[in-house]
């Protein structure tokens, strides 16, 4: 009843790219986390300075645990920055600092991209993990309109990752941006956290290439079960 092929192999270059991306999203983090600020500014700082200009007043700037786990919480409203960011005074934390209030100021222009992301995040959640318990069960008792509907439901993760891309690639270019008309860094600090940003994109193209490639995986597996029957 469990189906190994071919199939397995499709989303081993997602995996890979995955793989790769953390590890370069790591190094050069590692990096500049090493290379201070030239004017000694830590992430908080810098985030604080970034929404004063942008006249965002409502959000408030808050240390997380953890490693790389800063983020924007557009609901509680709310700039969570890991807690090495928040006091450390580097060219990363700067660069990670100014991406989040980069999604701060999406938050209150309406960013459309941003508005349609936090408005799917609740139904692509259940509907992945609908989607994939129907498929298993589909598998399990041989029912093709079942496998059907779990690569539907599933789909939902690759729409939310493809909407991602844009609120991502558009919060790094703002950060870069507003460093620079801030005077926050120079052309060689600018530099360093556009090859930051830029490895931190990667790992959102190498989240859609894995769902994409688990999708076209589950497509194989049944369009398989079902020419056996
Ligand atoms: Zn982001």
């Amino acid at each position: 009843m469990f189906y190994f092929g071919w199939w397995d192999l499709i989303p081993i270059p997602g995996f890979l790219l995955a793989l790769y991306a953390q590890f370069k999203l790591r190094s050069l983090y590692a990096k500049y986390h090493a290379v201070p600020q030239s004017r000694g500014m830590n992430g908080a700082e810098v985030a604080q300075a970034i929404l004063d200009r942008a006249g965002i007043r409502d959000v408030a700037i808050e240390a997380c645990p953890g490693e790389l786990t800063d983020h924007y919480d557009p609901k509680a409203r709310v700039l969570r920055l890991s807690e090495s960011n928040f006091r450390v005074s580097s060219l990363s934390a700067i660069g990670v600092a100014a991406h989040e209030a980069g999604h701060a100021i999406q938050h209150k222009e309406r960013y459309a991209p941003l508005e349609m992301r936090m408005s799917i995040v609740g139904v692509t959640n259940f509907a992945t993990s609908a989607g994939m318990i129907l498929f298993f069960i589909g598998l399990f008792i041989h029912s093709g309109w079942m496998l059907q509907l779990g690569i539907w439901c599933y789909s939902a993760i690759v729409i939310f990752q493809v909407i991602t891309l844009p609120v991502e690639f558009d919060a790094s270019r703002r950060a870069k941006l507003v460093l620079g008309e801030l005077g926050l860094v120079d052309r060689e600090e600018g530099e360093a956290i556009r090859k930051v940003l830029g490895a931190a994109a990667l790992t959102y193209v190498a989240g859609l290439a894995t769902a994409l490639l688990e999708l076209l995986r589950m497509i194989a597996l049944a369009n398989t079960v079902r020419n056996r029957d």
